[in-house]
């Protein structure tokens, strides 16, 4: 029998896209680590993004009830579906996590993937608004955005993402992981996160989508002093300065000094001076 040569051989593997960001696992121990991590139980349902060739979903499959994923590559569809496909609580949705309809997942659910890291910011958010439906999400990420997830205020890695994550989840930073458990390698170092949703945000504002806008605007030149980046974002100078000053925050401080209930004390500030000015 003649052996096949390698072109066959890497035919038959299919070549990563990288534009998708696919740096598949291939360290058994790390994804036992993530499924420990994750603490499922027998019937739980489980939504994964991206499960590429499937290494973590086999894992899940073992360990949980209902496996939920969904995978943008057609042919990585395709070739779960041969190696997954008759697994009586596999689920495989073709399509795109960010424009995915959540709801059609059974909740509560648990969020455990490996994510594909180009788009793991918009995802984020995306999965954070749909907390209410998650137990428990278990992230392999890019080791940078681990870091921002877990900010404290006054540093760089602090801003709008460290905010909202903190703000709706208990953030746990779990492990580091080696760009030599990937192939082909990233070029960047990855982490484990587990966000807990928490029963109600950690802070109570009037209205959460204001108080994002003020984060946001903060955040939207971070160089800069607090009230010339929030002036810069559209709200006026003498209101937003009376609430800095009504919230005990010195105008001159940055965005990324503030703590999570000094934006919470701004923004219900700013909204209150806003309301009176109707
Ligand atoms: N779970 C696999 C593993 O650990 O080996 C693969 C992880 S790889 C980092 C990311 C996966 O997400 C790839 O399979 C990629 O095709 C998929 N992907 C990329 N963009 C996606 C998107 N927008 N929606 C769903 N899946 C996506």
């Amino acid at each position: 029998m003649t052996r096949p040569g390698p072109r066959a051989r890497v035919a038959s593997t299919q070549i990563a896209r990288k534009s998708l960001g696919q740096h598949f696992l291939i360290d058994k121990n790390i994804v036992h680590k993530i499924v420990r991590l994750a603490e499922l139980q027998p019937g739980e349902t489980v939504l994964e993004i991206g499960p590429g060739r499937g290494i973590l979903t086999e894992a899940l499959l073992d360990s949980s009830g209902l496996v939920v994923a969904v995978e943008l590559d057609a042919a990585l569809c395709a070739r779960l579906r041969t190696t997954l496909g008759g697994r009586s609580n596999f689920r495989l949705i073709e399509g795109d996590a960010l424009a995915f309809e959540y709801a059609q997942v059974p909740s509560p659910f648990l969020v455990v993937a490996n994510l594909p890291y180009y788009v793991s910011t918009p995802l984020l958010f995306r999965l954070l608004e749909e907390r209410q439906r998650i137990d428990r999400l278990v992230l392999m990420l890019q080791e940078e955005v681990v870091a921002r997830l877990a900010a404290a205020p006054g540093g760089k890695d602090y801003g709008a993402l460290s905010i909202a994550a903190q703000f709706y989840c208990e953030v746990r930073r779990a492990f580091r992981v080696s760009p030599t458990c990937f192939r082909p390698k990233p070029r960047v170092g990855s982490a484990v996160v587990v966000l807990t949703p928490l029963a109600k945000p950690r802070v109570s504002v009037t209205d959460e989508a204001f108080f994002f806008r003020v984060v946001r605007a903060g955040f939207a030149h971070r160089r800069k002093a607090l009230l010339n980046s929030l002036r810069d974002e559209g709200f006026e100078g003498a209101p937003t300065a009376a609430a800095l000053e009504r919230a005990g925050i010195d105008p001159r401080r940055r965005a990324e000094t503030l703590r999570l209930e000094e934006f919470a004390t701004l923004a219900d500030g700013l909204l209150s001076l806003n309301q009176k000015k109707r």
